[in-house]
């Protein structure tokens, strides 16, 4: 278990100089210490026969899916029945030894391992049947790709995110995400895995599914999945004949509000497992375990209005707006209502006394309509054009109201704060308010307006807020983005699923040009001979070049855009024969380490891989080469001796 705290601690130390070097241009550690580090690492991954997936030994590449695959669960799913008070939990437990954890409220997932591999993560889904998520749950942060285990077994957790990298993230979306909770389960069935790295999803353990392993009690079960690897969930041991004031001590220990993770309850399941078999299961629950949830507080108040107001998309999103009630120290007004269903089932109307509680304790909701006028009809047109609404079902059931006008002003505010944001454009001052200024008094509507908004600085210096000095700020954010480079422009599109990542693989592929990005598409060119594009982006590359509307809102920031080449602090990283190349190095080195030659082939850039397939260029042959070589030579790829490698670099005039 040491061994797995020092690996963990070291991938984190890792990372950071990888960022320090990669990133930010700015190691923070020796070459000869991130080595020595590196290599105690990849000791003890041989020493323990686990291996995590954020380990940087490792590089999964982010692999993207046409459609998620339905997969049957070994054994069904069931949930776990309720309690509501401390009185039912000590009576159900009868005396009996319990352990004692958080239930987590996020995407339920079970891993199979095979021969000591993760070979399969599927959804919980309907208990029966799930997804296969495995392209996404391979590059959570915390999954063991190899454990020491090499008998078959499956491992129930809960794919989660904490409450700090919800924030964080949430303030970077167009639209936010409600809870944790939805933001994990639509990230793990994303079809690009890619975009989900950065996402910080965690998986935490809480069963195993097997015949003969992991011991005869709870407690031990989970003490071998943490020396497997695994980051299990929270939890303490219930000594037998605890009394109910016991009972209510332990679970005073779990405090949901000071919890990194959002979690709905508390689990209590028999430490004693052949008991706990013995209790059997009925269709829909097992009674080795029993949940509790924490009631929610509700306080009642006044319904008022109805908020509409139309997003990026042109989905409508509607808001109630009642009298202020304060819950746990804070003001609550106002309640987000997720869809139209919810607003149907609601009734709501002017003066209605609702109910209303923080789910979770974060977020407001309202529980129920007490009085149900239901006089406060749905919007049948957009707040902001005044065409009609349509009703649509989304992927997961529920119904959303849509406005449908591509020239829909609110639709075009949400776009141009796309592209002006922190992680697009980045043009400074152009917030969302300033925007919707802007576009309501019709000064751009286009992105090449972002650039002529010197016409209309008289007007723009009456309205409120702004003023000479403000204007000339604004005025010189626009101007340092009249240079820019390609993968930035293509991102701030907002072309559907093509985003950063997209954004720098079509940079590197067209060398930085617009000219050649377009160009390609006019000779329909196939994306999905990109790295990490699938026939979705390829699609939807083509439908928003092919859409004029969309042209109409792009095309004019040509004019006045200069496309950079992306800078790059390697000045060797151009003129060599493996620039622009996929290279695998597989065996050992004379001269470089593992991590050294990953470093001098970036330094080339060139792109290493950890696998070969067919898009591989190069395959680096050390002392020892495995099946990376048999592969390599069965699909054609070119190999190379260090020596041949060395040659290759000395005829380019580059050092070693
Ligand atoms: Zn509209």
């Amino acid at each position: 278990m040491q061994n797995l705290e020092r690996m963990r601690e070291l991938i984190q130390t890792i990372k950071e100089a990888d960022e320090a070097y990669y990133k930010y241009d700015a190691p923070i550690m020796a070459d000869l210490d991130y080595d020595r580090l590196y290599d105690e690492l990849a000791a003890l991954e041989r020493e323990t026969g686990t291996i995590l997936s954020s380990s940087p030994t490792q590089r999964v590449s982010g692999e993207v899916l046409e459609s998620l695959t339905a997969v049957r669960h070994t054994r069904p799913m069931l949930s776990a029945d309720k309690c509501k008070s401390v009185a039912d939990i000590h009576k159900y437990l009868g005396g009996h030894e319990a352990v004692l954890s958080w239930k987590l409220d996020g995407l339920t997932l079970v891993l199979r391992y095979e021969n000591g591999k993760l070979a399969q993560a599927i959804t919980r889904g309907d208990g029966l049947q799930g997804e296969d998520v495995t392209h996404t749950v391979r590059i959570m942060k915390n999954v063991p790709l190899v454990i020491p285990c090499k008998e078959p077994l499956e491992v129930r957790g809960e794919g989660v995110i904490s409450w700090k990298e919800f924030h964080a993230l949430n303030g970077t979306l167009d639209e936010p995400y409600a809870h944790p909770r939805n933001l994990a389960a639509g990230s793990v069935r994303k079809l690009n895995a890619e975009e989900v790295r950065e996402r910080g999803l965690s998986f935490m353990a809480f069963d195993l599914i097997s015949d003969n392993l992991g011991g005869s009690t709870k407690w031990e079960t989970l003490r071998f999945l943490a020396q497997m690897g695994f980051t299990t969930v929270g939890y303490s041991i219930l000594a037998a004949g605890a009394s109910e004031e016991a009972v209510r001590q332990a679970m005073d220990f779990y405090q949901p509000k000071e919890y990194a993770y959002p979690t709905d309850g508390l689990i209590f399941e028999f430490n004693d497992l052949a008991y706990g078999r013995s209790l059997g299961a009925t269709g829909h629950h097992e009674n080795r375990m029993t949940a509790f949830k924490w009631p929610d507080t509700r306080y009642e108040t006044k319904f008022r209005r109805l908020e509409v107001a139309t997003t990026r998309t042109g989905m409508i999103s509607l808001t109630a707006v009642f009298d202020d009630v304060v819950i746990d120290g804070t003001t609550v007004n106002h309640a987000y209502l997720h869809n139209l269903d919810n607003f149907t089932r609601l009734a709501l109307g002017p003066g209605d006394t609702i109910s209303v509680y923080k789910a979770n304790m974060i977020i407001p909701q309202i529980a129920e309509n007490k009085t149900k006028s239901g006089g406060c009809p749905l919007p049948d047109v957009c707040p902001c054009c005044g065409s009609t609404l349509v009703v649509r079902q989304s992927s997961g059931g529920t119904r959303q109201l849509y406005c449908d006008n591509e020239a829909c002003p609110a639709r075009l505010v949400r776009k141009f704060v796309h592209f002006c944001s922190k992680t697009r454009m980045e043009i400074k001052g152009l917030d969302e308010q300033t925007l919707t200024t802007f576009v309501q008094h019709g000064w751009v509507k286009n992105y090449g307006d972002l650039y002529e908004l010197e016409r209309h600085k008289e007007e723009i210096l009456k309205t409120p807020g702004f003023g000479e000095k403000s204007f000339a700020r604004l005025q010189k954010a626009v101007d340092e983005r009249r240079t820019c480079t390609l993968n930035q422009f293509i991102a701030a599109l907002g072309i559907p699923e093509v985003g950063r990542h997209a954004g720098r693989i079509l940079n590197r592929k067209f060398g930085g040009s617009w000219d050649a990005f377009e160009r390609a598409i006019l000779d329909q060119f196939d994306f999905t001979q990109l790295e990490d594009f699938g026939q979705v982006m390829n699609d939807n590359i083509y439908c928003w070049y092919s859409d004029e509307e969309e042209a109409k809102l792009w095309r004019p920031a040509l004019n006045h855009i200069t496309f950079l080449k992306e800078e790059t602090t390697m000045p060797e990283a151009q003129n060599n024969p493996f620039a622009g190349k996929t290279v695998v190095a597989t065996g050992k080195l004379e001269n470089y380490t593992r991590d050294g030659i990953q470093m001098k082939l970036l330094s080339l850039g060139a792109r290493p891989a950890s696998s070969v397939s067919k898009k591989t260029d190069y395959l680096i042959v050390g002392e020892n080469a495995g099946s990376k070589l048999t592969k390599a030579q069965t699909l054609g790829v070119t190999t190379l001796t260090e020596q041949q490698f060395l040659q290759m670099l000395a005829d380019a005039g580059i050092e070693a």
